[in-house]
């Protein structure tokens, strides 16, 4: 079976992170994985190219490939541009066209990494969490939404800005379903997050969680509000193997759980839909700092590839084997200046994706 993926580099360091993802995803074939990539442009490459940032081309090649590669989007120099020509738009364009409404983001810490991290590497070493935010509703999309003046009461006269927050039940049990099986596949505990005790929205949240929980009798569920959540993940994240939660709330904490591993040049992503068709990308940003100098840390997107191989395709041993290539690396290899260390050779962006190349022979 040959899998189609769309390849959209972006912006900044996107195309050599994303080159370097690709060279892995090719050194596969010869054992046994067969790829069609097709490339299209996105972010300021795409306004540059065809004045959007999510051209309908582009859009079309997403359509007809199985999963999306992404690099990162944004370019200071396109930031007066009104808001829905910026780069950025390209990624909420992309989850509402393509309904990725399930957000994985793991947070491991390689041992090789342990003291990269601001906390104590007692509390982080050997950590492997991953955190479910749902995607495309909540505060965020909920309606009304805006800022008018207020006609009576004790703040008449004034400007007033309202959201709401909502979930509908088949939200709730959609995210649900994906979280429950993420768990069964890795040591089967699943952690709800919510605001139960103030929130009616996630009050609902909850029920539909533990309503669902009968169908996985093998899933330890359990529920956390989540501003203990928020001082858990500091204190004692290793408790945590899968943790589910609303879009505002997995903002917020996916954040928080990144940085528990120090390094931001590390942290994959994915955002699926009902039917495992998943955009995959680095957690970054497109760097423009070291755009273009060979700096750039590849490893978020190569691990980007291999969640892709693992969600979309199933490809589990080909996933873990990327995996254990860079952990090989990263004990063995070079380093890029982000990870750099005495005593290791210092690499930029394309040796650092040849030395994983080199190390899949390795593991
Ligand atoms: P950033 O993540 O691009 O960079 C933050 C810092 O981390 C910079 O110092 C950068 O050099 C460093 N860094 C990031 N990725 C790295 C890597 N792979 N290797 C080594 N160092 C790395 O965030 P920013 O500077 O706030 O934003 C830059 C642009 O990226 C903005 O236009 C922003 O809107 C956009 N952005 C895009 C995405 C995305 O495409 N998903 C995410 C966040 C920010």
């Amino acid at each position: 079976m040959t899998y189609k993926i769309a390849v959209l580099p972006g912006d900044g360091i996107g195309p050599e992170i994303t080159e370097q993802a690709v060279k892995v995803l090719k050194a596969l074939e010869k054992d046994g994985l067969s790829v069609e990539l097709e490339y299209a442009a996105v972010g300021g490459a795409g306004y540059r190219e065809q004045g959007h940032p999510l051209p309908p081309e582009t859009l079309e090649v997403c359509k007809r490939s199985q999963a999306v590669l992404f690099g990162a989007v944004g370019d200071f120099s396109l930031d007066s541009l009104p808001r829905h020509l910026r780069p950025e738009q390209a990624i909420l364009g992309l989850r509402k066209e393509l309904n990725l409404f399930a957000n994985f983001r793991p947070a491991l810490v390689y041992e090789e990494l342990a003291d990269a991290s601001s906390l104590k590497p007692e509390v982080i070493a050997g950590l492997d969490i991953l955190i479910i935010r749902e995607l495309t509703g909540d505060i965020y999309f909920g309606k009304p939404r805006g800022i008018h003046i207020v006609e009576e009461g004790p703040f008449k006269g004034q400007r007033e800005g309202y959201d709401t927050m909502r979930y509908a039940e088949s939200e709730i049990s959609r995210i649900g379903h994906v979280a429950f099986q993420a768990a069964r596949k890795r040591n089967r505990r699943l952690c709800s997050v919510d605001k139960a005790n103030v929130l009616e929205t996630t009050q609902l949240w909850r029920d539909v969680m533990i309503e669902l929980g009968r169908e996985y009798p093998d899933v330890e569920l359990s529920h956390m509000y989540v501003d203990n959540c928020a001082m858990q993940l500091l204190k004692n994240p290793k408790q945590f193997d899968v943790v589910v939660t609303g879009n505002m709330f997995g903002d917020i904490l996916s954040d928080e759980a990144s940085m528990l591993t120090g390094s931001i040049g590390m942290l994959p992503s994915a955002s699926l839909n009902e039917h495992g068709f998943g955009l995959y990308e680095p957690i970054h940003g497109s760097a423009p700092d070291i755009a273009g100098k060979d700096l750039a840390n590849p490893l978020a997107t190569i691990l980007s590839a291999a969640m892709m191989l693992r969600y979309t395709f199933g490809q589990e041993a080909h996933a873990t084997r990327i995996e254990r290539a860079v952990k090989h690396v990263l004990a063995n290899g070079p380093r890029t200046p982000d990870l750099w260390v005495e005593g290791k050779a210092k690499v930029g962006t394309q040796a650092m994706g040849d030395a994983v190349v080199q190390a899949l022979a390795a593991v």
